[in-house]
């Protein structure tokens, strides 16, 4: 041996390793030893399987460690009670609404999670599996062929849909070129103004369909600024990005839907600090211009243990709608200043008929009734929804591609029985919607009380070959008209009985 193997120690140079120290050496050495023999080091603290079998546990407290799955299936069965995360229909609390908490996809964590697809496309899986859109946003078709395929699904609105149709062309063509030179074209934002149930959300889903574009629709209601209790105003852009399935290059060229608009009006005589209204149409006017958005990905709030994506909305098309009670009291009000000076004076209630006084609509009404200056200027194509009447409501019952009756029909086709609707009886069904005042919501409710019955008692005798629903049916004075296979005509028989 050389003297370099041995030298003297210095007493000084001597450190005192504590027996802690030594435990943890060893332990360090263990569990790698372990790992490398696949042994188990710790154990999950619900399931008691050990980690080499689970994955890595997640440290909870000291000695507490939880494997992911138990983690997903705590969180899934919260998810089951309405918070967040799962199927919410069974509650009414959603705790996914509520501040600072958000519900992970553990699997993120490990890199299994809800995977991002950049702007470059380089995570472009399953969109070859697509099928091919309506409407090819790279190659866009002119707008009255836009129309032409909304005109299958959407009756009526006429006026609305050709507004539509223009705005978007125009809107994908900004978006499929950049900037033209040194003039940069407008954003085609909307604002859509109409009574309840007169086709707005639909319009908007069934362009965005037709577009195969993702789609977000929040209610402005749900909306506030950052920091107060509620969904902050850049969770529509992460709704987008979920409806987008994580793709964010999709995502930029989605539509977002931000319904109940007219909620963010300005209060009238307030000196109080307005959290939801004015504020919140402050907050939203980057938004709606363009501007870079840091979004989680797959939660839907904010913070340290979610991972986030950059999306720029400049491209987005922003759609916002409203019922706008009492503007036509504002318009109304405008329209008799002007026609009662002069000779150009006018009955006074020469307007109090019109039902459709909504398409008049100026952006000075739209201040007049609390919408700032700033957001109107943000959505340049303003327009509005005729009210429906009841031939309209016939129509949507029995016209579009997925009419209500349609449906009915095909599903007691699968049983082989024919339906049929008398015309009496579609008018019957229009009226009692108008009644209601829902629009066209109130169609499908009035429908499924009449067809429970029928779909409840055919399937019980398989003589039945027909199915008439009657004007007097619907008006409860009789019954529907069944036919059987065989001998023809049973009068009046209801098939209640
Ligand atoms: P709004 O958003 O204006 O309150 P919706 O778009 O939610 O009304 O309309 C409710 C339902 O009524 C839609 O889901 C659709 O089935 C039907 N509907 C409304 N308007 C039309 C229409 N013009 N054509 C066909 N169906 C319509």
């Amino acid at each position: 041996m050389s003297d370099q193997d041995y030298r003297e120690v210095d007493p000084d140079e001597v450190v005192d390793i504590s027996d802690e120290v030594i435990d943890e050496v060893t332990d360090k050495n263990k569990s790698t030893e372990d790992k490398k023999d696949n042994k188990p080091t710790e154990f999950c603290y619900i399931c008691h399987r050990p980690d080499n079998i689970t994955g890595p546990l997640i440290k909870m407290a000291p000695g507490m460690s939880v494997c992911t799955d138990c983690m997903q299936r705590t969180f899934d069965s919260m998810g089951g009670f309405g918070f967040g995360g799962g199927d919410n229909s069974k509650s009414n609390v959603d705790m996914s609404k509520m501040p600072n908490i958000s519900f992970l996809n553990l699997g993120s964590l490990f890199g299994e999670g809800p995977k991002v697809k950049n702007a470059h496309g380089t995570q472009s899986a399953d969109k070859e599996d697509r099928p091919a859109p309506a409407i090819d946003i790279n190659n866009i078709i002119p707008p009255h062929k836009i129309k032409e395929k909304l005109d299958e699904y959407v009756v009526g609105q006429d006026y609305a849909k050709k507004v539509m149709s223009v705005a978007v062309y125009n809107h994908y063509k900004r978006v499929a070129t950049g900037t033209m030179d040194d003039i940069e074209i407008e954003k085609s934002n909307m604002l859509m103004l109409g009574p309840t149930g007169s086709g707005k959300t639909y319009l908007v889903r069934t362009l965005a369909r037709l577009l195969d574009v993702p789609l977000a629709i929040t209610d402005a209601t749900s909306l506030t600024e950052a920091g107060y209790i509620g969904d902050d105003i850049e969770s529509v852009v992460s709704k987008l990005l979920a409806a987008a399935g994580n793709d964010v290059e999709r995502c930029q060229q989605g539509i977002i839907f931000i319904d109940e608009i007219d909620k963010l009006a300005k209060k009238k005589n307030t000196n109080q600090r307005d959290v939801s209204g004015e504020s919140v149409q402050q907050g939203m006017l980057k938004l709606l211009e363009g501007a870079d958005v840091e979004v989680p990905i797959g939660a839907s709030s904010k913070n340290a243990m979610v991972p986030t994506t950059t999306i720029n909305t400049r491209n987005i098309l922003f759609i916002c709608g409203g019922a706008f009670p009492a503007m036509d009291e504002i318009i109304k009000a405008r329209l008799n200043k002007h026609s009662s000076m002069g000779f150009m004076a006018d009955l006074k209630d020469k307007y109090d008929e019109d039902k459709n006084i909504l398409q008049k609509v100026t952006v000075e009404d739209l201040r007049e009734f609390g919408m700032i200056p700033e957001f109107i200027g943000r959505l340049p194509i303003v327009f509005a929804t005729e009210m429906l009447d009841e031939d309209m409501l016939v129509r949507i019952l029995k016209e579009p591609k997925n009419a209500i009756i349609k449906q009915y029909q095909k599903l007691l086709e699968l049983d082989e029985v024919k339906l049929e609707f008398e015309e009496g009886a579609l008018h019957a069904i229009a009226k009692k919607a108008l009644d209601k005042k829902l629009g066209a919501r109130g169609l499908r409710s009035i429908i499924e009380e009449f067809m429970l019955d029928i779909m409840y008692e055919i399937p019980k005798d398989e003589n039945i070959g027909q199915v008439i629903i009657t004007e007097d049916y619907i008006e409860k004075k009789g019954g529907p008209r069944i036919l059987l296979r065989t001998t023809g005509l049973i009068p009046e028989k209801a098939a209640a009985n």
